[in-house]
């Protein structure tokens, strides 16, 4: 643990960022061709077409989330309803449900591939959640590392994104938080397919039981923010647990050792939104 809270705190003072550019084809309805073509995603095709070169974003440097907003100009990078942010001011909400999880324990998990953004599993259709009498899909999840949202101030190692989808494309995403701590058998058997490098995929084909990665405690906080990554997309649903899980700190290695240095998104402003707390459940 200690590792990685000084590693986390030393990440916090440079200011470096993200979500998968799945979220951006599920934005534009198009979530087979995630699965077909996961590297293409990162390049802004439209502007490809055009003839006039574009450098990808990434989390360093010149192409950094600092300068998302200006690189990618027809984004909503630059929006006033972004995330991931820092969950420190928050009401707690009596009313606020349960969340509807319809996990099954044999879904298929389809394949992985490292996007050059994150490690991404994605699923077969079978998992969904259900937010105001409405399905909403497990397409993939994917990392983190250290984390994108915060808690009163403090980063965790990892947070992991599932990212579901409406029939419409609205998209929802529950997002898991660890923690050092006890080894995961999950976390055994996902990174049983890494290494993975840039642009590489694998076929997985087989069950996964996604109640295994989530928390007891289905306590969470609630709001409305964006993609982590660019386009931005505004109106996505974000519920973040507020409990971590625990993997091993040889597991976060493993995952780390697969990922760009520190895929994250720096912290954005709230603004005029209001982030509620369920009741403990
Ligand atoms: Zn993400």
């Amino acid at each position: 643990m200690k590792t990685l809270s000084y590693l986390a705190l030393f990440l916090l003072g440079l200011g470096l960022t993200a979500c998968s550019s799945n979220e951006q084809h599920l934005n534009e309805h198009h979530p087979e061709t995630v699965e077909k073509s996961p590297v293409k995603l990162e390049a802004a095709p439209e502007e490809g077409h055009e003839g006039h070169h574009h450098e990808d974003w990434s989390y360093q440097g010149e192409t950094g989330p600092e300068h998302w907003a200006e690189l990618e100009k027809t984004s909503d990078c630059g929006g006033m309803h972004q995330s991931p942010i820092n969950i420190v001011e928050y009401k707690t909400d009596e009313t606020l449900p349960p969340l509807d999880i319809q996990y099954a324990d044999q879904t298929v998990l389809h394949d992985v591939v490292n996007n050059g953004h994150s490690i991404q599993y994605d699923f077969e259709e079978g998992d969904y959640i259900v937010l105001e009498g409405e399905k909403y899909y497990l397409k993939q999840f994917h990392f983190h590392e250290p984390s994108e949202h915060t808690i009163e101030g403090v980063r965790y190692p990892l947070e992991m994104h599932l990212v579901h989808a409406n029939k419409e494309g609205d998209i929802a995403v529950l997002a898991v938080m660890a923690k050092e701590g006890g080894q995961s058998a999950p976390f055994d058997f996902l990174e049983a397919y890494l290494p993975l490098e840039p642009g590489a995929k694998k076929e997985i084909g087989k069950p996964f039981d996604m109640n295994l990665n989530l928390p007891k405690d289905r306590s969470y906080y609630h709001y409305t923010g964006s993609l982590t990554t660019p386009p931005c997309s505004e109106n996505v649903q974000w519920y973040v647990f507020k409990t971590p899980i625990d993997i091993s700190l040889k597991q976060a290695k493993v995952l780390e050792e697969n990922m760009p240095v520190h895929n994250y998104r720096n912290e954005q402003p709230v603004n005029d939104r209001i982030v509620k707390a369920s009741p403990n459940f």
